[in-house]
């Protein structure tokens, strides 16, 4: 094969590897069948506890609120459906953590394509991506900030499959389920044990 074959052959293979989601198995190991029986955790309250030092500006204890913006409205922060009608969010994870927490995040991002039509699919020159980062405590923005944007991941408190789901699924643009806008159809709120400070 000659130079320009071999260019040409390369380029090729380069563009079809843009497309394609985290692979399911990462050193010999099926990430699906990743266990790790310490998943069993009560989320709510540990990422209360990782957050509590946090000085990033967080609300609800875990959404972190842009300094650019003046509300947490999200109305334009969907991430773009393809023709083919999935929606790819590019996504890259830190070299920081180990083979095994990274193994842990790619399992939890399989979920999301086993289910769904979200595709998490590693970065290359896309201006908007997810950068998911060791950073303190468990915290994401809500749905896309537009540029990088951190997904914090403190690998000593939140490598928990249901926890990393809980922060990627803020990313993807969704809020705490209490908050929905349909929420009083499913759920009685005891409003004398609300501060009155944090009604809405
Ligand atoms: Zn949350």
């Amino acid at each position: 094969m000659d130079l320009r074959a071999s260019l040409s052959l390369l380029v090729l293979l380069l563009g079809l590897c843009k497309g394609l989601a985290f692979m399911m198995v990462r050193d010999g190991v099926d990430i699906e069948k990743l266990i790790d029986d310490a998943d069993n955790v009560d989320l709510t309250t540990q990422i209360l506890s990782a957050n509590n030092a946090s000085s990033e500006l967080l609300v609800e204890g875990d959404i972190a609120v842009p300094r650019q913006r003046n509300a947490l409205i999200c109305s334009s922060c969907k991430w773009k459906k393809s023709a083919n009608g999935l929606v790819e969010v590019p996504v890259i994870v830190s070299p920081d953590f180990s083979v095994y927490e990274r193994m842990k995040i790619e399992k939890a991002m399989l979920t999301f394509t086993k289910e769904t039509c979200i595709r998490f699919v590693p970065r290359s020159t896309e201006v908007d991506y997810i950068s998911i980062e060791n950073g303190k405590g468990c915290w994401s923005y809500i749905g896309r900030a537009g540029g990088r944007q951190l997904v914090s991941l403190n690998r000593d408190e939140c490598i928990y499959n249901g926890l990393i789901q809980h922060e990627l699924n803020h990313a993807l643009g969704f809020y705490h389920e209490h908050n929905r806008a349909d929420r009083d159809q499913y759920v009685k709120v005891h409003w004398e044990y609300v501060d009155p400070d944090q009604q809405f």
